[in-house]
């Protein structure tokens, strides 16, 4: 089972950005709603995400690190109806063949928390620890016991980019939620909940407010909200979400980059369940939609509204 789970690794654990998403998606799973991130070396060295969620019971510890475990799913007809990020049960297995992995959780009946350590897939211990109601997860020295892989990481500072780019997504898809993050021992970001509007600015910085517009659109296959700068004197970055999630698609990107060159932005799309389906591949945030034709023109619908204030 050990090199199953160090090849499934190798599937969704490309880089250090790649476990911090696993681990956000899960302490909001399991309704955090305040989320501490820690970073050393461009999370080569440790990921650290500590959260206040329901906690895992004692029992169901040990479950959690096995491939295939997952609280989240009861029925084949929960896989049509996900209301939660994680599904598979592969992250912490995964996440744990390839790392020094500690996992620290009490739940609200527990006086005492537990603590889980694995190293490279090999449990070597598990023991009563004091903590706080809520989930730590440790990462520490990633793909060590796989140096090819190791290999293939990029500086510091670009998986520090990779990571901040995780981290921003999640803050605003959840802007009613405590998030931060600490980088070498400095703390980045600290966001009390807020608007998305301030959220965005905090990242993009306050003077750009005024480059800000926001959307909202109402259009026969779905929703459009968000905010769109009208300068392309600020960041570039991107962000469009699909019903709750982070996702890249090329037929948006392109879309929106027809008509308002290669500004900033960041878009909440609504669609129906069935219009779209996300299981193209676990890791790689790409979509699929029943009618492209249809995302084309709720695009255009809602840009076209706003078009005016693009200098050009
Ligand atoms: P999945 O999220 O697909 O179920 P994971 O491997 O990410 O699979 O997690 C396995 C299980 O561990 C989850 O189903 C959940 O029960 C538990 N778990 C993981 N992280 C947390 C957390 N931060 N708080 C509470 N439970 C957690
Ligand atoms: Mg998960």
């Amino acid at each position: 089972e050990n090199v199953i789970n160090k090849i499934a690794a190798g599937e969704v654990i490309e880089r250090p950005a790649n476990v911090l998403k696993e681990l956000i998606e899960n302490s909001l799973d399991a309704g955090a709603n305040k989320i501490e991130v820690f970073i050393e070396k461009g999370g080569k060295r440790l990921i650290k995400v500590k959260d206040n969620g329901t906690g895992i019971e004692p029992d169901d510890i040990p479950k959690a690190v096995k491939r295939f475990t997952t609280s989240k799913i009861f029925s084949e007809d929960d896989l049509f109806n996900l209301e939660t990020y994680g599904f598979r049960g592969e992250a912490l297995a995964s996440i744990s063949a390839v790392s020094k992995f500690k996992l620290i959780s009490r739940t609200l009946g527990n006086p005492v928390g537990y603590e889980l350590y694995i190293e490279g897939g090999n449990i070597k211990h598990f023991k009563e620890t004091g903590c706080g109601i809520g989930t730590s997860v440790i990462v520490e020295d990633l793909f060590f016991n796989i140096p090819a892989r190791q290999k293939f990481l990029k500086s510091d500072r670009t998986e520090l980019i990779h990571i901040l780019d995780v981290f921003s997504k999640y803050a605003f898809l959840h802007t009613d939620k405590y998030l931060s993050i600490t980088v070498d021992g400095k703390q980045l970001y600290n966001f009390y909940p807020s608007t998305l509007k301030d959220r965005v600015l905090n990242i993009i910085g306050k003077e750009n407010e005024k480059d800000l517009i926001e959307i909202e659109y109402e259009g026969n296959i779905g929703t459009i909200k968000g905010l769109i700068s009208t300068s392309s004197y600020i960041t570039k970055k991107k962000y469009i979400f699909i019903n709750g999630r982070p996702v890249r698609n090329w037929l948006i990107q392109n879309t929106i980059k027809s008509i308002i060159g290669d500004n900033f932005y960041i878009l909440f799309f609504q669609f129906p369940s069935y219009f779209v389906d996300f299981n193209v591949h676990p890791a790689k945030e790409e979509v699929k939609f029943v009618k492209e034709s249809s995302v084309v023109s709720l695009i255009k619908g809602a840009l076209n509204e706003n078009l005016n204030k693009f200098k050009s």
